[in-house]
């Protein structure tokens, strides 16, 4: 292998980055899926007996009929659809909804919570996300391993929520590689210049925090780990 070639392999294994994909759980259904569906199914029922099953039929029995079709149809795709995939890793957490993808890295979390409705809020410093935590046990369980360990402070769930979630394992959802990674834009924590230019950025391996590349500091200022050089190319 020629010097170039083995120079070039080796900038490719620093820019790797995993993330662990989350599906949502086949059994979750949120409440409001529920009771539409709950409604659908009573509207069709009480439609067919208006339509064909009574002597005379009713007036309303047709609409009955559309009513309960739609919201038992609009439930049963809702309740595939509501809910996107969760992704937990070096960059971060990200929430796929519809054909976007929501990032907040680790750096920008300034809280992760649940609410009184059972939602995991993560609230970024831009943008903020929320998915049912019921819908996603293993992808909260993650957030709250690898938040706990890379940005404790910005932890804020009860004891007893955590305790009741189950233990992360080590091949639970899907491994895969993060997509590109947008640096350009982004300010050096260090200095607050922008960086213009993603060969000119360095990136925390911890919390993902930017530094322009002669700015590193020996320590992370966002999240305390350890740089120099184990600072990496975005
Ligand atoms: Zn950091």
């Amino acid at each position: 292998m020629t010097a170039a070639k083995k120079a070039k392999k080796s900038a490719a294994a620093k820019r790797e980055r995993k993330e662990r994909r989350f599906t949502p759980e086949a059994t979750y259904a949120s409440r409001a899926t529920v009771y539409a569906g709950m409604i659908g199914a009573l509207a069709l029922g009480a439609g067919v007996y208006a339509q064909w099953l009574r002597e005379e039929p009713l007036r309303y029995g047709p609409y009955l009929l559309g009513l309960g079709a739609v919201c038992f149809a609009g439930s049963l795709w809702k309740g595939a659809a509501e809910v996107g995939s969760v992704r937990v890793g070096d960059a971060g957490v990200a929430l796929e909804s519809g054909g976007d993808l929501v990032r907040i890295l680790w750096c920008d979390i300034e809280r992760v919570s649940i609410d009184a409705a059972g939602k995991v809020q993560i609230k970024g410093k831009e943008a903020s996300l929320a998915f049912p935590a019921d819908a996603h046990p293993k992808a909260l369980a993650w957030v709250l391993s690898e938040g706990g360990r890379r940005v404790p402070d910005v932890m804020a769930v009860k004891r007893a929520d955590i305790e009741a979630l189950p233990e992360p394992k080590e091949f639970d959802g899907e491994l895969v590689a993060v997509e590109e990674l947008q640096v350009a834009g982004r300010h050096c924590r260090a200095t607050e210049k922008p960086i213009s230019f993603e060969r000119d950025a360095r990136l925390c391996p911890n919390c993902g925090e930017a530094y322009l590349k002669d700015h590193v500091p020996k320590k992370c200022l966002t999240c305390q780990a350890e740089l120099g050089t184990r600072a990496r190319e975005a």
